[in-house]
């Protein structure tokens, strides 16, 4: 459990998510505004923390007595626009405006010591998945996803690539800037989650300069311009493959030597197989030159269940 100090408790954060977007430029025509773009995003955060699920459902409980006064009095919100008005608005703001507040509460885990918790051989995991906010086949917006399915039909989905900071011992994430995928990423899944992810590690670098990051991915993301581009930092990652997806790769993995465990539970057995740089100059070049692996394994997990 992390036991919570003062400027980690809600009322801090909450001033802190407060400063971070109070200088947000407004680019609503002036006569146009009825609710202030800071209201509305701590009307949306509130939504998030009394895990509502919806905007609608969140209006719902905010007709609730006792739920309009926590929103007054934990996030000093009179009035909530509608849940119509909130996407207006909040759609109007460049989503690098969080970025920020982010890196902030970061800070703040620094600061209370609480984030030298996740390290991990004196680095952090970082774990990269896209993740989908909304699919739709009627509903969607210039920045959507578009696939057209087998039955002809159209669908769009909204889309981020999510960077966590993860640690093996703690039930705890700790979220970083998601990077949104957009449609001009590329048109195979693939293509978009890897390109933002090329824009991403840059940011995250920047905005943590003093962090070395382990990457943590799954089999897309094993292929040589994105390896290299973390070797280019000397990092280090580890990636979940799965064999047909890595032909190549697997062949050589048979023929080289490794350690393993096995640990059954109940009816559950897991075996762990590990290699530690045994990997000749050889192999390699060779998988280098291959294209679709790494330059050097430093470490490799298999996992069968
Ligand atoms: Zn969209």
């Amino acid at each position: 459990m992390l036991t919570i100090k003062k400027h980690l408790s809600l009322k801090p954060l909450i001033e802190g998510f407060k400063q971070e977007l109070d200088d947000t430029p407004d680019r609503r025509r002036k006569n146009s505004v009825d609710y202030p773009i800071l209201d509305t995003a701590l009307s949306v955060l509130a939504c998030m923390f009394y895990k509502s699920g919806s905007l609608l459902k969140f209006q719902r409980l905010m007709e609730k007595k006792l739920y309009k006064c926590n929103l007054n009095t934990q996030f000093g919100v009179e009035e909530i626009p509608s849940d119509n008005q909130i996407r207006t608005i909040i759609a109007s703001i460049q989503s690098e405006q969080f970025s920020d507040v982010f890196k902030t509460y970061l800070c703040r885990l620094q600061r209370g010591k609480h984030l030298k918790k996740f390290c991990f051989e004196g680095k952090y995991l970082v774990a990269l998945d896209g993740t989908q906010y909304h699919t739709s086949e009627d509903i969607s917006c210039p920045d959507c996803l578009v696939k057209k399915k087998n039955n002809g039909k159209v669908e769009y989905s909204h889309t981020a690539l999510q960077a966590i900071i993860c640690h093996p011992d703690r039930n705890q994430i700790l979220p970083l800037m998601p990077e949104p995928i957009n449609q001009h990423d590329g048109d195979a899944k693939q293509d978009c989650e890897i390109n933002a992810a090329k824009r991403l590690l840059p940011k995250l670098r920047a905005q943590h300069p003093r962090m070395d990051f382990i990457w943590l991915a799954d089999s897309i993301y094993a292929t040589a311009p994105f390896i290299s581009m973390i070797h280019d930092h000397d990092e280090e990652y580890i990636f979940r493959i799965k064999q047909g997806n890595h032909k190549y790769l697997y062949e050589c993995l048979e023929a080289a030597p490794y350690h393993s465990h096995k640990s059954v539970t109940g009816d559950t057995t897991i075996a762990y197989r590990w290699y530690e740089d045994r990997f000749s100059p050889y192999n390699a070049v060779k998988f280098y030159n291959r294209g679709n692996v790494q330059k050097q394994a430093n470490q490799v997990f298999e996992l069968f269940i």
